[in-house]
């Protein structure tokens, strides 16, 4: 069968987003800067964009379906497009906007209507005080490149001990190791020097004078360390560097067995008996369509839609499809043991000029060094630092990684931008952040991570319309854990500020004067600390763990060590959700390596097929 490869392939100008114009014009900057400064990222952005193939109608059939191209789906794709087997990769977004490869501007992408899921929790018993309605909005990206093509890029590979735990044939410590040593994508150009960078300086300092180690980032260890973050940016062009542009943009430019079908969204899965064979989706013009898979369909839709997916095809527990009559294929726990990262951020007022603000970043001189090398600000995270702590001041004891403290170097947040994306309310955001709206404040935010969260949610569908978001209800908090091991990791924090290194640049905690916590701020008062955590945590965006993958013998697993789905053929989940429990750390490079030790599963299950 020929394969139409380019038939739809289109070229066009990325639009100049009015939200990044807007956030422009809020911050200052005046309308010509603004204008001729778009129109000239535009343009060379479309430099690296161009040529791109996209198919608007795929073929009747294909060996395999990825649904989803997300972190996930692009690795396991073009890994799998390189085999020569015929790929279908169905996305429900479109191309992402030339403005995600901006790797500072990446928050204005949170809240989009055509780029982001927009999920929202339901409202949190013991959490969430802040925000409206004690709800959490849940970004998650709905493009080519998906969630990694709007995250906040920091690099992590999880500690060896993380793969121990999980128990599961095949995922162990040192076959990790090997895997993500084999990914290096990640370093291209993107070596950091601490000493061009104060405020990072004196973060690896204060943690040495705190007593902890300061090492390098690709140091693979369950002893906590303090570190430069390496973050997911080519260090020569200043841009993302998503699973998009490092895998499967070149996977397409170079294999015609690929197709990328974008604007269309899967429904449900097809079956023959108790096998998968294809796809129902819905197309852009709301039609219903179907295509069919000769070996396999692989869920890489991110957790969440991977659980819908999943439970609107009879996958799932009877106490979730039963009552909306969906005839049960397989009874697994899906949509089970949610889990998600939390954050506490705090404000550190600072009295040099270290930082970044937004009037620094909207010097012309910062937009032209972007433009012509790649450089500054616009080409950072800005997330400068991380340290995974393994011991508490108390007692001094080792322990796995338990926390994690990160240095975002920003001095001045829009108050509007943020409490938007992240439904708080604006009361709090001003007891919480009170100087940082000024737009040349100097400061940072210290964020501080619980790292194995033991509060577990789930997700579940409530209506039998694929096109109605799922019920989210991570729990926040519900583990009592949760709360003591987020107040151990922000006073790890604090005794940071308290060295010399951050006296000197006069770093000041604004302790958030929250009404229902109190009078007495500070981490030696258990009561204002455990309301802190309850009023002020957020989202780190990582849910997961919702199609667990386990052992035969484990009744809480829905997939095998090798991520088939169990008890019917044709089907594997490749995506977050196939997290037992969360990695030390951002989990997107541990995604990485997944996907790809998912396609060499599939690809030798086929060469034994063969034979
Ligand atoms: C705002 C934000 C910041 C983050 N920051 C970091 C960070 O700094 N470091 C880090 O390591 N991790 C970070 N993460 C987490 C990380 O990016 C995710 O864990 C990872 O991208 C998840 O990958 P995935 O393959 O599971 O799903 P995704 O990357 O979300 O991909 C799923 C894809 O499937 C598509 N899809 C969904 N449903 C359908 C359907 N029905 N039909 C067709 N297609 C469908 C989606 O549109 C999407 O493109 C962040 C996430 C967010 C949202």
């Amino acid at each position: 069968m020929k394969l139409s490869w380019k038939q739809g392939k289109h070229h066009k100008l990325p639009n100049i987003s009015s939200s990044y114009v807007t956030l422009c014009v809020l911050q200052g900057l005046s309308a010509w800067a603004a204008t001729s400064c778009s129109l000239l990222l535009a343009a060379w952005l479309n430099y690296y964009l161009s040529d791109n193939g996209f198919i608007k109608e795929p073929n009747q059939t294909y060996d395999y379906i990825v649904v989803g191209a997300g972190t996930s789906g692009c690795v396991l794709a073009a890994k799998l497009a390189g085999s020569n087997s015929k790929v279908l990769v169905i996305e429900a977004g479109g191309e992402p906007p030339w403005y995600s490869w901006i790797p500072l501007i990446a928050p204005i992408l949170q809240g989009s209507q055509q780029h982001d899921w927009r999920f929202r929790t339901v409202p949190q018993k013991f959490a969430a005080g802040a925000l409206h309605g004690n709800q959490a909005f849940w970004p998650q990206g709905k493009m080519v490149g998906g969630s990694g093509q709007m995250n906040f890029l920091i690099h992590t590979t999880g500690s060896p001990g993380d793969f121990d735990s999980w128990k599961v044939p095949g995922w162990d410590s040192q076959t990790m190791k090997n895997t993500l040593e084999g990914l290096t994508c990640w370093t291209k150009g993107n070596r950091v020097n601490a000493t061009e960078k104060p405020l990072l300086k004196a973060f690896l300092d204060a943690g040495r004078a705190c007593g902890h180690s300061v090492s390098d980032m690709d140091r693979w260890s369950d002893t906590g360390s303090f570190m430069a973050s390496h973050n997911t940016i080519d260090g020569l062009a200043g841009q993302r560097w998503s699973t998009y542009l490092s895998h499967l943009m070149p996977a397409m430019k170079t294999h015609n067995n690929l197709h990328v079908l974008t604007k269309s969204s899967v429904t449900k899965l097809v079956w023959k008996r108790n096998k998968v064979i294809g796809i129902q989706y819905l197309d852009n013009d709301g039609r219903i369509k179907h295509v069919k898979a000769t070996r396999e369909v692989i869920l890489s839709a991110g957790t969440i839609k991977t659980t819908q997916i999943l439970q609107q095809s009879g996958v799932g527990p009877p106490h979730v499809l039963e009552p909306l009559d969906i005839p049960i294929k397989v009874d697994l726990p899906v949509g089970e043991n949610l889990q998600d990262h939390l954050q506490v951020p705090l404000f550190v007022e600072l009295n040099s000029s270290v930082s970044m603000n937004v009037i620094k970043m909207l010097n012309p001189r910062q937009f032209w060094n972007y433009m012509v090398h790649g450089k500054g600000a616009l080409a950072t995270s800005g997330i400068e630092g991380i340290a995974t702590l393994t011991k508490t001041r108390e007692n001094g004891k080792s322990s796995k990684p338990y926390g994690m403290l990160i240095l975002f170097n920003m001095g001045s947040i829009n108050a509007d931008v943020y409490t938007s994306v992240a439904n708080i309310k604006k009361e709090a955001f001003h007891r919480w952040f009170p100087k940082s709206s000024s737009l040349s404040q100097e400061g940072f935010v210290l964020i501080s991570v619980c790292l194995h969260p033991r509060s577990r949610g789930h997700v579940r569908i409530i209506s039998t319309d694929p096109t109605q978001p799922p019920e989210i209800d991570p729990a926040y908090l519900n583990h009592e854990y949760d709360v003591q091991c987020s107040i151990d990791t922000i006073k790890q924090g604090v005794e940071l500020l308290n060295t010399d290194a951050f006296r000197a640049l006069g770093a000041k905690l604004h302790w958030p004067t929250f009404p229902e916590c109190g009078g007495k701020q500070g981490s030696d008062n258990q009561r204002y600390m455990e309301c802190l955590v309850r009023t002020a945590a957020l989202t780190m965006y990582h849910p997961a763990g919702t199609a667990a993958m386990g052992r035969e013998d484990n009744p809480d697993a829905v997939v095998d060590p090798e991520l088939r789905v169990r008890g019917v053929t044709g089907l594997r989940v490749v995506d977050a959700s196939v997290l037992p429990r969360l990695p030390s750390g951002p989990p997107n490079s541990v995604l990485i390596a997944i996907a790809d030790r998912a396609a060499d599963f599939i690809l030798e299950e086929k060469i034994n097929i063969k034979k």
